[in-house]
Parts: C-alpha cells; structure tokens; sequence
C-alpha cells in the first residue's frame, strides 16, 4: 500500500512550479490530487499528466482570494470523493519595490492572495475535516517568514502571518486529529523567482548573476538553490504524519540560509 493511497490532497496554485511538483508527488504515493488554480488550463494539464501515469486527478478553478469561488470548489470537491484529508496551501505570487514606493493596490493583492487565500482555503476544508477527524493542513512558508529581505514587505508580513494561523489551527484543530505546520522554503527556481532575477538586478543596478550569487544564495551554506522535490519532500513527510505530534511547527529547507 502506497503511503496516501485514497487520500484526497487539495493542492493550490499547483498548476505550476512547487505546487505542480507536490501535486505530481502525492500522485506518485497513491493520493487524488486537486489541482487547485487560477490558471485553470495549465491546472487540466496537471491533472491529464497524473491521469496519463495511470494515477487519478481533479483540476478545479480557484482563485484563492474569492470566497465564494473557494467554498464551491471545495465544497465540489467534498462531494465527488467524499472527504478532504490534506490541504497544502501554496498560490502565491511575488511583487518587489521599495516600501515607499509600494502602492497600497499592490501592498492589499500580496496580502489577499497569501493571508486571505490560505484562511479562506483553510476555513473551506476544516468544515469536511473537522467531520472527519483528520486533517493534515501544510501553509507554503518561506525562508521570509523567518528572515526579511528588502523590496519585500507585503511577502515578509504574509509568511510571518502564516506561522500564527498555523498556530492557532494546530490549537484549534487537534481534538478533530487536524495538524497545521508551515513548510519555508529558500529560493527555488520556479518562474516565481525566475521572474524576479532581472527585476533585482534592474532595482539593485547589478547583473543577473550577481542577483543569485550576491543575494539569493548569499547565505546558503553550499551556494545550492532548493529544488522542487527537496520542498515536496517536506510537505509529504508531514502530510503523512499519523497524529499531532509535529503540528504549529515550521520546518524550513533553504540549504542553510537560515537556521533556527
Ligand atoms: P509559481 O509562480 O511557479 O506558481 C504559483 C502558482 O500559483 C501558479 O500556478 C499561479 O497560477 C497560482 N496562483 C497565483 N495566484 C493565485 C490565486 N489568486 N489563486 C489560485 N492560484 C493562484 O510559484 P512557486 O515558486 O511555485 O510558488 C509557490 C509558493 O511557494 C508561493 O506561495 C511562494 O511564495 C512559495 N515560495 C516560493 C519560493 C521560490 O523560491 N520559488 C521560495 C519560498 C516560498
């Protein structure tokens, strides 16, 4: 028996990058992955792809910050297989400027898609997990839930966030047996980051290089970005926890650019 045989996994923004690679992971060990995105095209792909290797997936169209289009799709979801056992709350974008320069549009889009997106998701599937007596939520953290960068405000304050929701989830959630952890990875070059290589460079006045070497991977112990699968490693090592003895912690993969 594979370790999340017939386990449902609701994954957001996994039509790309980290998301696509846990969605594709949780396949691999028997689980239904939702492929929950707003790029509900590249969301089907995902989901043809598992579905090509023999392995069962659902795409669904989640805008993370739209509460009625979340508590639908979740609630689609619930429906066709029943329950909800894993939430791994990944969407997220990245927008970089100086603080003054930051327009409060720009400032309330970071927050609504990674505070909000992760409440209102979190809120959706308690409802079918708390029923159940199981959970197993997972928040995408960051190295910048721990550590601040410049250029980033919103994305620092919303993984700090994070670490509180998952904090009072894990208090909340572990008489229904529902644990809450936050996985913070380093750089990955996802095109997240790959978008944010020139950028740097444009705002810093360096080359690109420099942007990686100079800042990115500065403080990693071996100069080594994470990978994909280094962070879906994580995720599934606490998906698969069998009660709440690691729940309202945070466990960060970053080749050492910040240690506890
Ligand atoms: P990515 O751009 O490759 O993928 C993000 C996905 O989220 C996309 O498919 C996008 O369509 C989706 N998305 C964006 N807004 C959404 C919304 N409102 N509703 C639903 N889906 C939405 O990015 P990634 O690098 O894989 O990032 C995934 C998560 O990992 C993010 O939370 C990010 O902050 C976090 N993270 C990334 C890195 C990194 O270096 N790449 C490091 C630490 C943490």
């Amino acid at each position: 028996m594979a370790r999340f045989d017939g386990r449902v996994a609701i994954v957001t923004g996994a039509a790309s990058g980290i998301g696509k690679e846990i969605a594709l992971r949780f396949a691999a060990e028997g689980a239904i992955p939702v492929i929950a995105d707003l790029n509900v095209e590249a969301a089907e792909r995902t989901a043809e792809e598992i579905r090509g290797k023999g392995g069962e997936a659902m795409a669904v169209a989640m805008n993370v910050t739209d509460e009625a289009e979340v508590d639908a799709a979740v609630a689609e979801v619930a429906k066709k297989y029943g329950k909800i056992d894993i939430l791994v709350s990944n969407a997220g974008i990245q927008i970089v400027a100086p603080l003054i320069e930051f327009t409060y549009a720009d400032w309330k889009k970071m927050l609504a898609i990674h505070l909000d997106g992760a409440f209102l998701t979190t809120r959706a599937c308690l409802r079918h997990m708390y029923e159940a007596k199981y959970g197993r939520v997972i928040y995408m953290g960051s190295v910048h839930s721990k550590e601040a960068s410049k250029l980033k405000a919103p994305y620092v304050a919303a993984k700090h966030g994070l670490l509180g929701l998952a904090k009072v989830l894990a208090k909340e959630g572990a008489e229904y047996n529902v644990s809450a952890n936050v996985v913070c990875p380093g750089f990955v070059r996802t095109p997240l980051v790959e978008k944010q290589i020139p950028e740097q460079a444009r705002e810093f006045g360096i080359s690109e290089e420099e942007v990686v070497r100079n800042i990115m991977l500065k403080e990693t112990v071996d100069g080594e970005f994470t990978t994909t699968d280094d962070v879906a490693d994580a995720v599934l090592f606490l998906a698969a926890a069998r009660n709440c003895v690691m729940t309202g912690q945070s466990v960060v993969v970053s080749h050492g650019w910040f240690m506890q």
